[in-house]
């Protein structure tokens, strides 16, 4: 049984992938908060501004089997020339996500990309990784196609992960969790200075921006 918060067809907002287009596949829970307020002050990530709770979002829902949550995906992917390609996010999608989802999305012509906090084992057979760490908690991933850092977080500074390896290093300024993803957000101004401050003193890292939210689009 696979749990899906919501699925949906957007463009990629973020790091190296940015601008393709994509069905965004959101799995439900994470192992880092319960994605309720009133645990987010003991929670071990605090600054989530995603809701991953239940399965009642756009085109979300259980699904018995591998295939028919790739059918599901495959629905959702435009009749058009183009390589379809998933996102598996969350939450933590590797609470999910296993071989056989990955098998049955490659037979319904997918490209598969995951975006995790790392904490996880990855299963064999993601075409693109994104890892992005959150505070404390341990990465087990040691190899990936990107790392995605939220910055500034005090407990996960990029000198941490730097062990890590990736294709490409990016820094992503952290929003206010409580301000609306678009209009104006002091602290991300702000947090947006102090990456690109840390990019220009640390050339292997690259700023990424929201782009999702800057044009306003899911
Ligand atoms: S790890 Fe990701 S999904 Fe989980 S609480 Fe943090 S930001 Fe949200």
């Amino acid at each position: 049984m696979y749990r899906v918060k919501e699925a949906f067809y957007t463009l990629q907002g973020e790091g190296a992938q940015a601008g393709r287009a994509a069905v965004f596949c959101r799995f439900s829970k994470c192992n880092l908060w319960t994605g309720r307020e009133k645990d987010r002050a003991s929670a071990v990530c605090d600054f989530c501004d995603t809701d991953f709770v239940g399965t009642d979002g756009q085109n979300g829902g259980r699904f018995e089997t591998a295939d028919d949550l790739a059918r599901h995906i495959r629905s959702l992917w435009p009749e058009a020339p183009g390589c379809p390609y998933v996102v598996c996010t969350g939450g933590e999608p590797l609470l999910q996500l296993d071989e056989a989802l990955i098998d049955a999305l490659h037979r319904a012509g997918f490209e598969v990309g995951v975006e995790t906090n790392g904490t996880l084992p990855a299963p064999a057979g993601i075409d693109w990784l994104c890892v992005s760490p959150k505070a404390d908690a341990p990465v087990v991933i040691e190899a990936c196609d990107e790392l995605k850092l939220v910055y500034p977080q005090p407990l996960a500074m990029p000198e941490r992960f730097e062990h890590i390896r990736a294709r490409h290093y990016f820094l992503s300024p952290m929003a206010s969790p409580s301000l609306p993803a678009t209009g104006d957000d002091p602290v991300k101004q702000s947090n947006t200075r102090k990456a690109t401050d840390y990019c220009l003193a640390h050339p292997r890292w690259r700023l990424t921006l929201q782009m999702h939210k800057i044009i306003g689009i899911d």
